[in-house]
Parts: C-alpha cells; sequence; structure tokens
C-alpha cells in the first residue's frame, strides 16, 4: 500500500534523472551568476536518451551571447560531479528562446543585482503570432522604458542599445543618476 496516490511525471520515477534536475537547476547563467539557467528559461528539458544517457536540453538566448559553450561546460561539470555519467548536452533552436520564459523570481532577483527585468507582456503577441514568424523577432519592439532597478522611478533614457553584453542595453536613471543594465525584451 502506498501513502502517494497522485501521479508523477514519467521522469519522476528515474531517480537519476530527478538527481540531475536537482543538480542542474543549481547551475547559474555565466553572464548573470545570481540566476540560473532553469530560471531563465534556458535549461528546457533533461530526459533519458534510447542509449542510456541522460541528455540536457538547452535553448540558447540571443543568438549573439557567447555564453552558451560556458553553459554546456557548466552543465558536464556539475553532472560529472554528481556522477551522473553518461550524458550529452542537445540545444534546440525551435521554438526560439524568449524572456517570457524567464521565472517571476528570477526577474526579482535581477532587479535586485541592478539589471532592469524585461518590460510589458511582450509574449502575448509573439506567441499568437504564427510560428515562422519568430524568426523575425530581431526587430525592436515598441515598448516602455523600463523602470531604475535602483530607485524605481520611471523616469530613465537610453544611452546605447547595447550594454555589457548584447543581450543588454544601457540606460541612465533620470532621478538618481545611475546607469543601469536592461535584459532586452526578446
Ligand atoms: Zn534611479
Amino acid at each position: 500500500m502506498t501513502t502517494s496516490t497522485a501521479p508523477q511525471p514519467a521522469n519522476m520515477t528515474d531517480p537519476a534523472l530527478a538527481h540531475a534536475w536537482t543538480v542542474l537547476e543549481a547551475v547559474p547563467d555565466p553572464e548573470i551568476p545570481v540566476v540560473s539557467i532553469r530560471e531563465l528559461g534556458i535549461l528546457r528539458d533533461v530526459r533519458r536518451a534510447a542509449d542510456g544517457a541522460l541528455e540536457v536540453v538547452i535553448t540558447p538566448t540571443y543568438s549573439g551571447c557567447p555564453a552558451m559553450s560556458q553553459i554546456a561546460e557548466d552543465i558536464g561539470l556539475a553532472l560529472t560531479t554528481a556522477q551522473l555519467t553518461p550524458y550529452r548536452v542537445a540545444t534546440v533552436l525551435a521554438p526560439a528562446w524568449t524572456t517570457d520564459w524567464i521565472t517571476a523570481d528570477a526577474r526579482e532577483k535581477l532587479r535586485a543585482y541592478g539589471i532592469a527585468p524585461p518590460t510589458g507582456n511582450c509574449g502575448a503577441a509573439a506567441s499568437s503570432a504564427a510560428p515562422q514568424e519568430k524568426v523575425l523577432r530581431f526587430v525592436p519592439r515598441a515598448l516602455p522604458a523600463p523602470s531604475c532597478p535602483r530607485c524605481g522611478s520611471a523616469h530613465t533614457e537610453r544611452l546605447a542599445q547595447f550594454g555589457s553584453t548584447a543581450c543588454k542595453a544601457l540606460y541612465r536613471c533620470l532621478d538618481c543618476r545611475e546607469p543601469f543594465d536592461y535584459f532586452k525584451p526578446y
């Protein structure tokens, strides 16, 4: 007799997969170490391949971001340390990553770190569009300026299209005068 009748996801019946999820949830983003690759929506799946290896599915963020090889390396190190081998990392490009996949917790962590999280309900229009239109989403979206992550003022101006990385734009708060990175909606 069991005490739980709740259905479980198929992969949670495999202890190694559950362990791998736990290990990988702790892998930080190499560029923004206060958030994990899971929280950013980069880690998509962990599954058992037909040959028995663990298969970790990741989706790159912006194509211009050079961090993906570092992320694959970090995943490998985490799994090897946890003796979860053999494994391989599969990069999946469709559906394309979007800032909508960033969790609410991660948005708060970004703000606390001094990076304005993406504004707007930016996924609503995009997700109702035909899938083939997604490849055209490098077209900048007209969205309200982000609020200052330090003082909360909405009185901000853009200084540069690209901040510390191509993923971010550089803004300045017109009230507290502090410059800050804005994680651009995508
Ligand atoms: Zn401010």
